[in-house]
């Protein structure tokens, strides 16, 4: 519902032409329809990282609909989101999507994107509705420098300055901390940024021959951490990569910069809880394979190449039955089924997402209207923030959510 407009002549200025730049300027103009709205992008590319996103299908959001399970997907900034949804969540961004035209379906993991598979509808839609609501877009327009005044701030570009009532800022991560020192300059906290969502790096260990193997669930354990998730693993040519492996590097973002990704992981690839019940698997399965080569026989359901490598490296013939078991490799297979040890050593920034886990520290906006609290007048949205979530559409529903709040300009 439109609100009245308060503002008739309100001038807000957006900097950053990305997912939150254009999501707050559609806010803006759906709360104040007479405020004169202008993003300002400082490359000669708008919507850069939503053409490329989700392998060039743009996963714009995700289908889990309740805003305290939705909270739940961000290692940074849960609290603060869960308030935040209760304003704009995941449903909310399906229906924005379907009232201009765009329909979004959702795969067997949730994930949800435009029926077309293509993040072209996505930058069209914003295109037409940037037109249609008459905002002003300027490319090749950098703002490095905001002074605030009594009644609003002022904006350093390149070759002038100009007065507006209201700025949102939505430039997105940096790699870098001095990449927020404009902001950090107005008086801004800034947790220092590191990425999140990458794959772990095992140089030198032969399971790098697996490379292109999924096992479809799978336990990992960061070894001196609480850290473990389970889900699937891919094996690449440079270590593992797969949803497991990415949910944990964005739950230890910072951890595993501190230890500068090198660290060691636990693998349970059976996901059967203990050794116990391992045990007790294959005593009754033994009867019917006893008499069948290990390699051929596998009561796991590993795939066989995994299966193969697993025997090899618990030193097991693949010419030996399972009746030739000894003792001694029967509990080195366990082992290694339960509790195998990989050395990780750098990452690989993950392609299809990688988000920065860092920005403007949290305690410095109010959620309620990302409105900074120090400095009045300026709304934060997106990636700028210290909020990010794990893979599956939640940055982006991030973006939708934060901008459509910043917005209304409470
Ligand atoms: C390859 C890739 C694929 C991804 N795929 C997905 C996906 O499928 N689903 C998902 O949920 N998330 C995905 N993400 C994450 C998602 O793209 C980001 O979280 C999201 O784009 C953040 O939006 P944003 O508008 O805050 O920042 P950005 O998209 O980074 O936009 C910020 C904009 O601000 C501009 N800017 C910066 N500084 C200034 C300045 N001083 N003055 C003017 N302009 C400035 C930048 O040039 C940029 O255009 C992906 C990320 C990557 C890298």
């Amino acid at each position: 519902m439109e609100k009245s407009d308060s503002y008739s002549k309100l001038k807000v200025a957006i900097i950053g032409g990305g997912a939150a730049g254009f999501f707050a300027a559609f806010s803006v103009k759906e709360h104040h329809k007479n405020a004169d709205v202008v993003i300002y992008e400082k490359s000669s590319k708008l919507l850069a990282k939503v053409k490329v996103s989700g392998g060039g299908r743009c996963n714009v959001t995700n289908s889990c609909f309740s805003a305290s399970k939705l909270s739940k997907f961000y290692p940074r900034g849960e609290k603060n989101m869960k308030k935040a949804f209760s304003v704009f969540q995941a449903k909310d961004t399906v229906v924005w999507f379907e009232e201009r035209g765009v329909k979004l379906k959702a795969e067997d993991d949730n994930r949800m994107f435009p029926t077309t598979d293509n993040s072209q509808t996505i930058i069209d839609c914003f295109q037409r509705e940037v037109v249609e609501k008459g905002i002003r877009v300027i490319t090749q327009t950098p703002v490095n420098k905001l002074i605030p005044n009594s009644s609003g701030i002022t904006l350093r570009l390149d070759d002038r300055s100009e007065n507006f009532d209201k700025v949102i800022i939505s430039t997105g991560g940096s790699p870098k901390e001095t990449g927020f020192k404009w902001l950090k300059d107005l008086g801004h906290s800034i947790t220092p940024p590191v990425p999140s969502l990458f794959t772990f790096n095992i140089p030198g260990n032969p399971i790098r021959k697996l490379m292109g193997l999924v096992i479809d669930s799978a336990t990992v354990r960061i070894q001196g951490t609480k850290l473990s998730y389970t889900g699937p693993i891919l094996m690449t040519h440079w270590g593992m990569s797969g949803p497991a492996i990415l949910k944990l590097s964005a739950w230890g973002a910072r951890i595993l910069a501190e230890r500068d990704y090198k660290f060691n992981i636990q693998i349970n690839w059976v996901s059967i809880k203990n050794e116990e019940e391992v045990n007790s698997l294959l005593d009754s399965e033994l009867p019917t394979i006893r008499r069948k080569k290990i390699i051929n026989a596998n009561p796991f359901g590993l795939p066989n190449r995994m299966w193969a490598f697993l025997l090899r490296k618990a030193e097991i013939s693949h010419d030996s039955l399972w009746l030739e078991l000894s003792k001694k490799s029967r509990n080195k297979l366990i082992n290694l089924l339960l509790n195998d040890v990989y050395e990780v050593s750098g990452k690989t920034t993950f392609k299809e997402e990688f988000v920065t886990c860092g920005g403007i520290s949290l305690s410095d906006i109010d959620f309620d209207s990302m409105e900074s609290r120090v400095c009045k007048h300026l709304y934060f949205a997106g990636e700028v923030i210290d909020v990010d979530g794990i893979t599956g559409g939640f940055n982006f529903q991030a973006a939708w959510t934060t901008a459509y709040i910043a917005g209304k300009l409470n």
